[in-house]
């Protein structure tokens, strides 16, 4: 890979060109990832470089430049709060990561798609009945029997709509387990 391919109008490489007030959490949020090995011929060697990128609606951020934004955004938003509790959340939850740095990028990643406000989510009532019992779409919201914990809880229509092998999240001791309805 010649490097044109850093100057290509799709990639972003710096933060500079960005106006990161004007941006909205979707625009950010990740596709996939990207990562593209490509050489730089100099006077006497080539040298051999390896970019890491975020794909997302507004281009291929290169990954730190990605980070940058979202932290950048987070604090706009005032959400570095709600970001602390998420990364205490997989934390606590038994996440595990080789690195602190490593676990910033994942959490990063799942601020962007917004997965505290997706009812789809395994810990959906869970988090939120924790950290934003205001947020929680009660429209969504089916009261079912667990029987892990022998007791009624709520879930959310997506979670009962996906339900594994007919087994939910608890939304008390977060296991999958068998359930029925509470009607
Ligand atoms: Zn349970």
């Amino acid at each position: 890979m010649r490097n044109s391919y850093l100057n290509s109008a799709d990639c972003i490489n710096a933060i500079d060109r960005i106006d990161v007030s004007k941006l909205t959490f979707e625009d950010v949020r990740v596709h996939y990832g990207t990562g593209r090995s490509y050489t730089v011929q100099g006077n006497y060697e080539k040298k051999y470089f390896y970019r890491n990128g975020k794909k997302t609606n507004i281009g291929d951020i290169e990954e730190s430049v990605w980070r940058d934004i979202v932290r950048q955004m987070i604090s706009i938003h005032s959400e570095d709060e709600l970001f602390q509790n998420l990364s205490a959340w997989y934390s606590e939850t038994g996440g595990v990561f080789r690195t602190k740095s490593e676990q910033e990028l994942y959490i990063l990643e799942l601020h962007a798609v917004r997965i505290f406000d997706d009812p789809g989510w395994c810990d959906y009532i869970r988090f939120n009945q924790r950290y934003r019992p205001d947020m929680i779409d009660e429209g969504r919201l089916v009261t079912v029997w667990m029987d892990c914990c022998q007791k009624e809880g709520l879930t959310t229509k997506e979670l009962y709509e996906k339900r594994y092998g007919e087994l939910l999240p608890c939304p008390h001791c977060g296991r999958y387990s068998t359930f029925h309805i509470v009607e």
